[in-house]
């Protein structure tokens, strides 16, 4: 059904300008009496506007607009968080290098975060923008640690080790992948 989806800009990438965390925004769901083929969403005045089509069933609606409106608010907290800052800081804390780009991921699906080594590309689930930012952390030096040891091997988990919270981090982290609605997530690869 993801055909559904129009992935266009207007949806995704909202930032939140205003600072502070207002909490969710409240949800206003227009059917549409066009011929729109797509679920969209965008803010308006500080209400999420879901448009969706209007042959759509009541079963449909309420999943498509759970979804939709989970990403807008995934997106506005990802907004509030310099992930670049944050990756300088413990880079440079735990003496590990700093990545050429890191960056928000919504397609990280079945991982936490990702690296790629040779660009020196990082790359961070959506997911763990409301995660608490000690557990957020324990993600990025794992990765920032895969810049230098692209491997699970030994060398890379005595770099890990240098985040002081790497247990309790991979503790929360597999709690919230024994959450049946997040369904099964492996931890940070
Ligand atoms: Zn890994």
């Amino acid at each position: 059904m993801t055909s559904l989806f129009d992935p266009g800009p207007s949806e995704v990438g909202v930032t939140d300008a205003g600072g502070g965390d207002p909490g969710p925004l409240p949800v206003e769901v227009v059917r549409s009496a066009r011929r729109v083929k797509t679920v969209s969403a965008r803010i308006v005045d500080g209400v999420i506007r879901v448009r969706i089509p209007a042959w759509m069933s009541p079963a449909d609606e309420e999943r498509w607009v759970r979804d939709i409106v989970a990403r807008i608010e995934r997106s506005r907290r990802c907004g509030r968080i310099d992930l670049a800052r944050r990756a300088a800081e413990l880079a440079d804390r735990y003496d590990l290098p700093r990545p050429d780009a890191i960056t928000w991921s919504e397609r990280q699906r079945l991982r936490w975060g990702s690296c790629t080594p040779a660009t020196g590309e990082i790359r961070i689930s959506t997911r763990l923008a409301g995660v608490p930012g000690w557990v957020l952390d324990h993600v990025i030096v794992h990765e920032l640690a895969h810049l230098v040891e692209p491997d699970h091997s030994p060398a890379f988990h005595r770099l890990v080790a240098r985040y002081p919270l790497t247990e309790r981090a991979i503790g929360y982290l597999q709690a919230l992948t024994d959450q049946p609605v997040l369904g099964a997530e492996p931890p940070a690869a």
